[in-house]
């Protein structure tokens, strides 16, 4: 081992160190900033580092790929809406999942193939392939381009589980005799995640990023063992790690299993469901904000709709001038509400909520009963009763029970429905009246009439 690999070996050791302190402190929302910085400039150090290892050729190329990709991933990264955010996780995961797999074509055309390496890289490129074209129809259906009902057809889990199968052997064979297999396995993988993903439903495909972010880190680890890459190794197994605590804690918000989420093509038909009685009944800004002035206590629960209205600095604004006359102000949040996880409280926190307003479910959920006014701020499927009925799509999902408030107002634009197109069961409730329009318009209104009125 030459002085300088030494070197490389250390700085990997210390980048290490800088990935698992970046990953604790994600935990907090408070620290969440620094611990992605922490391994960001981790990772930077570790691309660096890299370029000293000895005998490193086609620099020009890497270099040309490091400056593109990176120059791509900075714009899209500053100009992507908080609403686009889960369909750009889903692309750049499923990069780190071809990149992967391209890392183990290459090891299995010039390293040892008839060895562990061998398998390592045929297992690290069947599990890359299955997260790049799975993530790429992630992207295509959370973005629009493709139609986010699952795909569904007869036979179609025997016959990805055949895809499968034949992928895993002709990577063994191409372990065992010949580089001739390489090709149909790396098609057959990518065939795979495809099929596998197109059953899935737009609603759940964050779930699904999860899950390809945890294999792509599980793919990077095994890359990491076959080129003796041990910050490949590291880096891969936490965020295979952290990919599947994720996926586990999505799915049990939902109360489904994984199987569930990605075999039972959930919401590939129109919900049939029970037909609501009543008629949902407006309210106007004024009288919510005199309903909101003379509260004691206020609850809100904030859904995907805060993020499409972007009105996020609105409902910040609500909540001083609400405290400012004495109402004790919370927020509920749901942890599948919006579109990704933590969405919600990422929204506020960037306009200033402090975390000690922001309650889960658990803690806010006996607090519903006492509260004068709750205010759904584009939530649906996170407060559906429906939930609670054996039948329906919903049944099951822990909700927030906002309809046990004395008032409840849903600031929403129409009649649409939530993710599920599950038809909402609150809108029409006795103690419950809808404030229509976009978010952020309706609750600046309301902040305008709310200082009209006098203490
Ligand atoms: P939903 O998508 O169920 O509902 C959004 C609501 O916002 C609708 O009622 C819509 O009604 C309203 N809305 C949309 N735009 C606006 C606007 N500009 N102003 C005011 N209202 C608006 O949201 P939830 O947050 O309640 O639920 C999230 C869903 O996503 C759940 O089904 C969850 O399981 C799913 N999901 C979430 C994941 C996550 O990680 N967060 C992961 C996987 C799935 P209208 O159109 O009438 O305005």
């Amino acid at each position: 081992m030459t002085d300088l690999s030494d070197v490389i070996e250390g700085v990997y050791l210390l980048t290490v160190l800088f990935f698992i302190l970046g990953l604790q402190r994600m935990s907090s929302p408070s620290t969440a900033r620094s611990g992605i910085v922490a391994a960001g400039v981790a990772m930077l150090i570790a691309t660096v580092v890299t370029f000293l290892t000895p005998g490193l050729s086609n620099l020009v190329w890497i270099a040309a790929g490091i400056a593109i990709g990176g120059a791509l991933g900075f714009v899209a990264a500053k100009r992507v809406a908080m609403t686009d955010m889960p369909q750009m996780v889903a692309i750049y995961n499923g990069m780190g999942g071809g990149a992967a797999a391209g890392i183990a074509v290459v090891e299995l055309l010039i390293g040892p193939r008839f060895s562990t390496t061998g398998g390592l890289s045929v297992a690290g490129g069947l599990i890359g392939a299955v997260s790049f074209s799975g993530s790429v129809i992630a992207f295509l259906k959370l973005q629009g381009w493709m139609r986010q009902r699952p795909l569904t057809y007869p036979l179609q889990q025997p016959t990805n589980l055949i895809v499968l199968g034949a992928a895993i052997v002709l990577g063994a064979l191409t372990v065992a005799y010949s580089g001739a297999f390489l090709l149909p396995f790396f098609l057959l993988a990518l065939g795979f995640g495809l099929l596998m993903t197109l059953p899935i439903g737009g609603a759940d495909m964050p779930v699904v990023i999860s899950l390809y972010n945890a294999l792509t880190g599980i793919a990077v680890a095994m890359d990491g063992f076959a080129l003796g890459n041990y910050a490949m190794v590291v880096a891969g197994t936490l965020v295979g790690a952290a990919g599947s605590l994720l996926t586990l804690v999505m799915a049990r918000a939902m109360n489904r299993s994984i199987s569930n989420v990605l075999f039972s093509a959930f919401g590939a038909t129109e919900e049939t469901g029970v037909a609501v009685q009543g008629t949902m009944k407006p309210i106007e800004p004024d009288d919510v904000a005199m309903m909101l002035a003379y509260a004691q206590k206020v609850i809100i629960a904030p859904g995907y709709g805060m993020a499409v209205a972007q009105a996020q600095h609105k409902v910040k604004e609500l909540m001083d001038q609400l405290e400012a006359r004495g109402v004790t102000v919370k927020f509920g949040i749901h942890p599948v509400a919006g579109r990704m996880p933590g969405h919600m409280n990422v929204l506020l926190a960037e306009s200033g909520v402090p975390y000690d307003r922001l309650f889960d479910r658990e803690e806010v959920n006996p607090e519903f009963p006492t509260a004068d006014v709750v205010l759904v701020i584009g939530a649906n499927d996170v407060v559906n009763p429906a939930a609670r009925r054996a039948g329906s799509p919903l049944q099951g999902m822990p909700i927030l029970d906002v309809d046990l408030a004395k008032n409840v107002v849903i600031l929403k634009r129409g009649q649409g429905k939530g993710f599920a197109g599950v038809e909402n069961e609150l809108f029409y409730k006795e103690n419950a009246r809808i404030l229509y329009g976009d978010a952020q318009e309706t609750v600046g209104k309301v902040i305008q009439a709310l200082k009209q009125i006098k203490d």
